[in-house]
């Protein structure tokens, strides 16, 4: 189990697939990426097994500037295609990975989401129906994802892309790893540094509770009520 992500990278594929091979010593069952490529063309593969056959699944066609990806372990559900992550909202709006477990998804699919036709059988699924339950209300992306965040309760490490603003990744953090890295003119998510010192040796921390808008220039850090945080990054060291 284990997540990645770039934003403003053409490379956007290969980095997600590269840091996924890299996430395997996490354990998985099953594997997943959905790529964007900001000009309304968007992509969403998922394969059980190993990120080896998410790779023969992935084709040449699968480009973009902005992508997440994911390796699953099964906590709510059993492997199968429908439950693997990304998991999509019902008008296929918002994407997102989880890691973690959710546990109050039951309560909150009752009180929230009634009318709405499930795909999967994860706690997860009802963290992105619920923030497009908040959207169709009339939040924006950004306030929608925030109110979800506020009722969830539970262990997570969220990545979320909106197609109406492919051009940022939605963040958040609680008690399941997660670290932003700077690169040269993009950003990217992972749940350890290992899966992106290819791209980059400079990382963030994020700590519980905390947000992250993140675009191809930057990295603005929040808690869930919109309060700004400061943080420097820090550099990891090889040789150390
Ligand atoms: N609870 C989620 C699921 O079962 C995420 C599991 C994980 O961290 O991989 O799909």
């Amino acid at each position: 189990c284990g997540i990645v992500g770039v934003i403003g990278n053409n490379k956007t594929t290969d980095i997600l697939l590269n840091g996924l091979e890299k996430l395997e010593y996490r354990g998985y069952d099953s594997a997943g990426i959905y790529v964007n490529n900001q000009n309304g063309k968007d992509f969403l593969v998922k394969e059980v097994g190993k990120i080896s056959k998410l790779e023969n699944a992935v084709t040449d066609d699968v480009q973009g500037v902005v992508g997440i990806g994911h390796t699953r372990w099964a906590t709510h559900g059993k492997p199968t295609i429908e439950n693997a992550h990304p998991h999509f909202s019902e008008d296929n709006r918002f994407y997102l990975v989880h890691n973690g477990v959710l546990t109050n998804f039951e309560e909150l699919k009752t009180k929230y989401l009634s009318d709405v036709d499930f795909k999967s059988q994860t706690d997860t699924e009802v963290a992105v129906q619920l923030v497009d339950h908040f959207a169709k209300e009339g939040m924006d992306g950004e306030t929608a994802f925030r109110k979800a965040l506020s009722l969830i309760q539970g262990s997570y490490a969220f990545a979320m892309v909106d197609k109406e603003q492919p051009d940022r990744i939605f963040v958040a953090k609680n008690k399941s790893p997660l670290l932003i890295g700077l690169g040269d003119d993009f950003n990217v998510i992972c749940s350890d540094a290992m899966a992106m010192l290819d791209q980059t040796h400079e990382f963030v921390e994020i700590h519980d509770g905390e947000v992250v808008i993140l675009q191809k220039g930057s990295v603005k850090i929040s808690k869930i009520d919109g309060t700004p945080v400061e943080r420097d990054s820090y550099t990891v060291n090889l040789d150390a």
